[in-house]
């Protein structure tokens, strides 16, 4: 039996009529970029997420940088976000010329810890950029408050956590701006880039439509440099079929996870917390071992895929050595970096490959103790 990390190929199989016969719709339609696609699922995202609005671009990259930039960050700007994440949330707050700011993460639920987060707030800082890692949502009442009491700009990076709630409500409900990603394993995934902005406030809405179709302002008038960054049609119209499935997929992935702390109770694994506000979607099952290394190399040869998310921290990236961090001074998000494994929790598994995987993971712990 194989257990892989994703299978993207079985899912298309099985919605393979509707996603063929969507793309079709597109290529006889002759819009190809934004257009009546874009905005349906624009909508539909919208509702999904209980944002008022919902502005389609390149990537879950493109949608973190062109919030930063609707919210007014720039030079000279401190943005506190967690130095356990992918490289974009970063990347985007760099790309704008401001400074990420780390704060260390939270070691029970992986997600920036907001006391930390606090203790780093200068003169400088202008947002805070919280993100829902693994799928699960950053404290939306701590953030709020903190962004309110300091002046703040709050902008989520949602990029794991599209179906995710905190308190019952959906994840584009909060803070200024939250960011999606369809990048392809996703749990809403695009045969391609693509990504959203989120957000209630009508300026930044228009902002972001503005920024990401080069600044435009009306036809051929141009307000400020802007960038090409929009949503096309066909990634639109294979998204809007699996937005349908997403629910009973993100299901899927929380009864894999229950299957996990059940099937791995008696192992040395730390199994992944959900903290009480929260809603986790599970876009990766992630949790420590003490051996993570050796157990991952075990799990392989029983043709258990897994993967290491992530397995060293921004802020001793070469890329980001400016900014003048050494090792040491995030201890958790270092610790995490060394005892992480996120294994298989794709909604196309069969409780089969899950046993399988808690039992590879048993027999492991057993032969070591
Ligand atoms: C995937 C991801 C992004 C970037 O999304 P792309 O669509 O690949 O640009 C940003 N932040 C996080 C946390 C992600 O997981």
């Amino acid at each position: 039996m194989t257990v892989p990390l994703a299978d993207l190929i079985a899912q298309y199989e099985s919605i393979r009529d509707e996603i063929d016969a969507a793309i079709r719709e597109v290529l006889l339609s002759g819009h190809f970029i934004l257009g009546p696609f874009v905005e349906e699922l624009e909508g539909g995202i919208a509702a999904f997420t209980g944002s008022d609005h919902a502005i389609g671009v390149n990537s879950g990259t493109d949608a973190l940088i062109l919030a930063l930039a609707a919210c007014g960050i720039g030079p000279g700007d401190e943005v506190i976000t967690p130095p356990f994440t992918f490289v974009a949330t970063i990347e985007a707050v760099a790309h704008l010329g401001a400074t990420p700011v780390f704060a260390d993460i939270d070691p029970r639920t992986f997600l920036m810890d907001p006391a930390a987060a606090a203790a780093r707030i200068t003169s400088k800082t202008r947002a805070l950029l919280p993100v829902d890692l693994f799928g699960q949502t950053a404290d939306r009442q701590a953030y709020a408050e903190l962004a309110a009491r300091h002046g703040l700009k709050l902008i989520y990076d949602g990029a794991q956590a599209i179906g995710a709630t905190y308190s019952g409500a959906p994840i584009g409900a909060f803070g200024d701006a939250t960011t999606l990603s369809f990048f392809p394993t996703k749990n809403l995934g695009a045969y391609g880039d693509g990504g959203m902005t989120l957000t209630n406030d009508e300026t930044l809405r228009d902002r972001v439509r503005s920024l990401r179709f080069h600044g435009s302002g009306g036809a051929y008038e141009y307000s400020h440099v802007g960038y090409c960054s929009r949503l096309d049609a066909v990634q639109a119209a294979v998204l809007r079929v699996k937005l349908r499935y997403l629910p009973e997929w993100n299901r899927a992935r929380r009864r894999h996870a229950e299957l996990y702390a059940t099937g791995l109770a008696k192992t040395r694994c730390v199994l992944p917390a959900e903290a009480p506000a929260a809603h986790h979607v599970y876009h990766q099952y992630t949790v420590r071992h003490p051996e993570r290394d050796r157990l991952r190399t075990h799990l392989a040869e029983a043709d258990v895929q897994s993967g290491i998310y992530y397995p060293s921290p921004l802020h001793i990236q070469k890329a980001y050595a400016h900014l003048g961090y050494q090792p040491g001074d995030f201890p958790e998000a270092e610790r995490a970096c060394r005892e992480v494994l996120s294994l298989p929790v794709h909604p196309g598994l069969t409780d089969e490959q899950i046993h399988h995987v808690c039992r590879t993971i048993e027999e492991f712990d057993h032969d070591r103790a």
